[in-house]
C-alpha cells in the first residue's frame, strides 16, 4: 500500500513509463495536470519499479508502513470462517 506517489512536475517528461511498468495497474494519468497519480493505492506492492524505471527520477514511492504491517482494511474485506 502506498501512502503517496510523489511526482516532481518539473522533472516529469510525460513518457508514461511508470504506467506501463506497474504490474498492479495502480497508476493512472491525470489529463488535467499531465502527470501520473496513484488511482489504486491499496493495490500497490511497494516494489518501486515505477520509481527505478522513471528516466528522469521524477517519481517517489512513499509506502504506508502502518497499513502494510497492520492491515486494518483487510478485516473489513474478508469473511472469517471457522
Ligand atoms: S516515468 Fe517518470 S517521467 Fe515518465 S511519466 Fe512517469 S513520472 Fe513522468
Ligand atoms: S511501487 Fe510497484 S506496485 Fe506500487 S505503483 Fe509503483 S510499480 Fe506499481
Amino acid at each position: 500500500m502506498v501512502k503517496e506517489l510523489k511526482v516532481d512536475r518539473e522533472k516529469c517528461v510525460h513518457c508514461k513509463t511508470c504506467l506501463d511498468v506497474c504490474f498492479k495497474n495502480v497508476i493512472e494519468w491525470d489529463e488535467e495536470q499531465q502527470i501520473p497519480y496513484a488511482k489504486y493505492p491499496l493495490d500497490c506492492q511497494v516494489c518501486c519499479i515505477c520509481e527505478t524505471t522513471c528516466p528522469k527520477n521524477a517519481i517517489e514511492v512513499i509506502p504506508d508502513w502502518d497499513a502494510k504491517y497492520y492491515p486494518r482494511y483487510v478485516s473489513t474485506m474478508r469473511e472469517v470462517k471457522f
